[in-house]
């Protein structure tokens, strides 16, 4: 998987298309990702200790990971992600733009 938790994302597809964001979670088995402040809908809560008022709230719904791509720390760009092999054998993932090491 080229993604990770806490990578900033933006989205391709989709009524989100353009918005970035932190991955808070991920989901490898359903291929989705939950990433903070995007595709946010309201949710009904129950009344519960922790909220005992209950009510709506809005929530982070998930989004598909293809339509997901990484946006590199460095040139802040949405970038593939390459992989480069390091003298020591380790794999490491790559901007495929300004070649930094992520
Ligand atoms: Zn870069």
């Amino acid at each position: 998987m080229k993604l990770r938790k806490d990578d900033i994302v933006t989205v391709l597809k989709g009524k989100e298309r353009g918005k970035k964001g932190k991955i808070l979670k991920l989901d490898l088995a359903k291929l989705r990702a939950i990433i903070e402040n995007v595709n946010m809908v309201k949710k009904h809560m129950r009344k519960t200790r922790d909220n005992p008022k209950g009510g709506i709230i809005m929530r982070e719904s998930p989004v598909r990971i293809p339509n997901l791509m990484l946006v590199c720390p460095r040139c802040s760009k949405p970038t593939r992600v390459g992989y480069i092999l390091l003298t020591d054998g380790s794999k490491k993932r790559m901007c495929r733009k300004c070649k930094e090491i992520l």
